[in-house]
C-alpha cells in the first residue's frame, strides 16, 4: 500500500539572507506490517522542521528522516516545491513598460525548485515504489532537475568559480563599516534564534540581509526635478482619462519587516490636456514604495504626488501580496490586497471612475 499526503503548503526561511520561502510539501510512505499512522502527523512533522532556518534540500531531508525514524516504515519520500522571493530589480526604476504584458501579480516570478529525499524502497529513483508514489501524489512530469546555485538570489552576485574550486566569499570589505551595527545586530539575531553562526551556511548571512533591508532605506525625492520632467508627452484632447498600468512596486510592511509587492495602476485627468511620462510615475511609485510603509499609506502618498502635477482628478489602485500574511498563514497563499484612493474628478464623477476600473479590468493581466 502507498500512502501520500499532497499539497501541505509551508514557509520556512532561507539560512541564507533570513527571507520566508513557500514551500509545497508532498509526503508518501509505504507502511510496514500495515500500521497506518495518524496522516496528520506528516504534515505536523514537515512544519516543525520548515520553521527554522533552512535550504530546501537540507528541509526535505530533515523530513524525511525524522518520519523514517519514527514510523518504521518500509520506505519514506519527501518532495518539496519551494519559491523564494526575487530581490526588487534595478529596471523597475525606469520601466518603459514595454515589459509590462508579462509581468503578473503573483509568485510567478520568483525562483522555484524542486527537492526530494527518499529512505528504503525510495532511495532507488528508479524503482517501481518511486514511480508508484509519483502517481498517487500526481507529480508525474512535474519535477524538473534544478540548480541550487540560483535558489537564493541574494546569493548569486558572490559567487566566483576559479578552476573549478568555489572560491565564494562574503566578503566583508564590501560592506562599509557603517553598516557594522546592523551586520552585529543580524548576527545576534541568529544566535537568538538558537542557530551556531558560523555554521558554514550562515556565514555571510547577516550581511545579505543588511543588504536586503537597505534596499528600503528611506530617500529624498527630488519632487521639482519629477515635476519638471513630468510633461512633454503627447498633448491629449482635453479632460481626457489617461493611464499607466502595472507599475511595479517592492515595500516592505513596517509592522513586520517583512517584505511586500505588487502593481500599481494610476488614472488622471489633466485639464489642459498633459500627459505624464510612464517614467515619472514609475519613479514616484518607486520613492514611495521603497521604504517601510503600509499599503494605505503607499495608496495616497502616490496619489497626492500626482495629483500634485496634474490638475483635473487622480485615481489609484494598488495590488500586493503581503509576504507577513501569507508566511503567517492569516492569508492563503495567492491571495491579494487591493486599495484605492480616488481624488479630485476622481471622487466626484462616478463615470469617470468606472470609465477607470473598466480600463483595468480588461488589462491582459485581469
Ligand atoms: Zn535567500
Ligand atoms: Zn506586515
Amino acid at each position: 500500500m502507498h500512502v501520500a499526503v499532497r499539497d501541505t503548503v509551508l514557509f520556512s526561511y532561507c539560512e541564507s539572507c533570513l527571507l520566508p520561502f513557500k514551500v509545497e510539501c508532498h509526503i508518501g510512505y509505504i507502511p510496514s506490517k500495515q500500521r497506518v499512522v495518524g496522516l496528520s502527523k506528516l504534515p505536523r512533522v514537515a512544519e516543525v522542521f520548515a520553521k527554522r532556518l533552512q535550504n530546501p534540500q537540507r528541509l526535505a531531508n530533515d523530513i524525511c528522516y525524522a518520519l523514517h525514524q519514527s514510523i518504521k516504515s518500509a520506505g519514506v519520500v519527501v518532495v518539496l516545491q519551494c519559491w523564494h522571493i526575487q530581490i526588487p530589480k534595478a529596471e523597475m526604476k525606469g520601466s518603459d513598460g514595454l515589459h509590462s504584458h508579462t509581468l503578473k501579480l503573483g509568485m510567478q516570478n520568483w525562483n522555484s525548485m524542486f527537492v526530494h529525499s527518499g529512505f528504503g524502497v525510495f532511495e532507488d529513483q528508479t524503482s517501481v515504489s518511486w514511480r508508484d508514489f509519483l502517481f498517487v501524489a500526481r507529480l508525474r512530469g512535474v519535477m524538473g532537475t534544478n540548480d541550487f546555485q540560483d535558489w537564493c538570489p541574494m546569493r548569486p552576485q558572490e559567487i566566483s568559480s576559479c578552476n573549478g574550486h568555489d572560491t565564494r566569499n562574503p566578503s566583508k570589505d564590501r560592506y562599509p563599516s557603517k553598516y557594522n551595527d546592523m551586520v552585529a545586530a543580524a548576527t545576534t539575531i541568529l544566535k537568538s534564534l538558537g542557530e551556531d553562526s558560523l555554521r558554514k551556511e550562515l556565514v555571510g548571512t547577516p550581511q545579505r540581509f543588511v543588504k536586503w533591508l537597505m534596499n528600503f532605506k528611506r530617500s529624498n525625492l527630488e519632487m521639482k526635478v519629477l515635476i519638471d520632467s513630468a510633461h512633454g508627452g503627447t498633448k491629449i484632447a482635453v479632460g481626457e482619462i489617461q493611464h499607466e498600468l502595472n507599475l511595479q512596486f517592492w515595500s516592505q510592511c513596517e509592522h513586520h519587516l517583512l517584505p511586500f509587492h505588487g502593481m500599481v495602476h494610476i488614472g488622471y485627468i489633466d485639464i489642459e490636456g498633459n500627459s505624464i511620462n510612464r517614467s515619472v510615475l514609475q519613479s514616484i511609485v518607486h520613492f514611495f514604495g521603497c521604504k517601510l510603509q503600509v499599503q494605505e499609506r503607499l495608496t495616497r502618498q502616490i496619489a497626492e504626488a500626482v495629483s500634485s502635477i496634474v490638475s483635473g482628478g487622480v485615481i489609484v489602485m494598488v495590488e500586493a501580496i503581503h509576504i507577513c500574511m501569507v508566511s503567517r498563514g492569516i492569508e492563503k497563499v495567492g491571495s491579494t490586497t487591493g486599495t484605492m484612493v480616488s481624488m479630485g474628478q476622481f471622487s466626484s464623477d462616478i463615470d469617470a471612475k468606472e470609465k477607470f476600473q473598466e480600463i483595468v479590468w480588461n488589462s491582459p493581466n485581469h
